[in-house]
């Protein structure tokens, strides 16, 4: 097991970018360390399956170096690389019964046959698939097959990495929440580095230890799930994660205080960067700007949705054109629609200037 490290690796596809724009993937310089569990997260086009592909070979990227420990593999054949893949479809042997799809990989390198054995009768038990070791694969539900996929691409304890390419997607919703903790608890078991490529965000913060939050051919930030969630170094990053994202608002920064629509806002700190009354975007989660029955901004709430566990309102910071953005209502506390308080943390409230964060 080895790290793996990306020296500025980047793709244009179709010869020499121009621009930046001409990059689907943007150079990135980062090391994925051995045993981790990394999620590829971002919209459609945001250059997550490039990467992947970079990864596994079937993409030579068209700058930059891919370093398997010191091993330079950025031209070696997908076979030469030491991976393991799984599809977002089955790929399995029909006809084979459950146990021996599960043995082939160990099955190709030669390892002996009562090490297959303790080996697949572990990983089937991970993955609950030990009632239907004997069964023939065919018979077997859709959900059942991508189980087995799964299972495959974890059974070789020998591999560089694992890559997995939106594995859920046709797993029953009912079903996808428990795989997804699963597959958490055998990454902890298993100590091998995992690449998992999604669009959703629970998939990824349930899985990963690290989360490259990707956007336009951009790694805009690799962080843990608590780091992009309480500093998202990036604006897309703050209104990306969360559901809701984060509330942005344009205002101006003077010392530790910010103005939005006439109100005053103090703020966590100076920012003797930023030059007294810079244009800024003010960042703050939904659930540090709260309503209160105390001292807080005089503001409107123009729309209340019940989200069952907890109540959300939206609120406009003042008349025609003003801001509005998303706030929590503390839990027993009545609100209506029309005039209210509203109290936003300043330790919580972050200030980005060009989209970036600023310290
Ligand atoms: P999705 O979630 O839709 O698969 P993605 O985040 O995986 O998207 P990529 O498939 O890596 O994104 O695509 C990144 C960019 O590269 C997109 O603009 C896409 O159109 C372009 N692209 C991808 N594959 C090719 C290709 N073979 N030839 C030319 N352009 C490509």
């Amino acid at each position: 097991m080895a790290d793996i490290t990306l020296d500025g690796i980047g793709h244009a596809y179709g010869g020499a970018p121009r621009s930046e724009a001409d990059y689907a993937l943007k150079p990135i310089h980062h090391v994925w360390e051995s045993g981790k569990a990394y999620a590829l997260l971002g919209p459609s086009g945001c250059g997550k399956t490039t990467l992947l592909n970079i990864i596994s070979g079937l993409v030579i990227p068209s700058h930059g170096r891919l370093l398997f420990g010191d091993r330079d593999v950025t031209r070696l054949p997908t076979e030469q690389r030491n991976i393991a893949q799984v599809f977002q479809f089955p790929v399995i042997y029909d006809t084979m019964t459950v146990a021996e799809n599960l043995a082939f990989p160990l099955k190709n390198r030669g390892m002996a046959r009562p090490q297959i054995e303790k080996r697949v009768g572990e990983i089937a038990a991970m993955l609950d698939l030990v009632p239907d070791l004997g069964r023939r694969a065919r018979g077997l539900t859709a959900d059942a097959k991508q189980k087995i996929s799964l299972g495959r691409g974890l059974v070789r304890s020998d591999v560089s990495a694992v890559l997995f390419d939106e594995p859920l997607t046709v797993i029953d919703p009912a079903l996808k929440w428990e795989l997804r903790s699963k597959l958490k608890a055998v990454h902890r078991a298993l100590d091998l580095l995992m690449i998992y490529v999604t669009h959703d965000q629970v998939e990824a913060l349930t899985f990963a230890d690290k989360v490259v939050v990707m956007n336009d051919g951009r790694a805009v930030q690799i962080g843990t799930p608590t780091e992009l969630f309480e500093r998202p170094e990036h604006t897309f990053v703050g209104y990306f994660i969360g559901s809701p994202g984060m509330n942005l608002l344009r205002g101006e920064v003077s010392g530790a205080e910010a103005r939005v629509d006439g109100h005053v806002l103090p703020l966590g700190a100076a920012y003797p960067n930023l030059a007294g009354g810079a244009s800024v975007k003010l960042g703050i989660r939904p659930d540090y700007a709260t309503l209160t029955q105390g001292e807080g901004l005089p503001v409107t709430v123009t729309r209340i949705d019940d989200l069952g566990r907890k109540l959300l309102a939206h609120v406009s910071l003042g008349g025609a054109g003003a801001q509005s953005l998303v706030a929590s209502v503390p839990r027993g506390m009545g609100v209506d629609l029309g005039p209210a308080r509203l109290r936003l943390d300043p330790a919580k409230t972050h200030v980005y200037h060009d989209e970036r964060r600023v310290e």
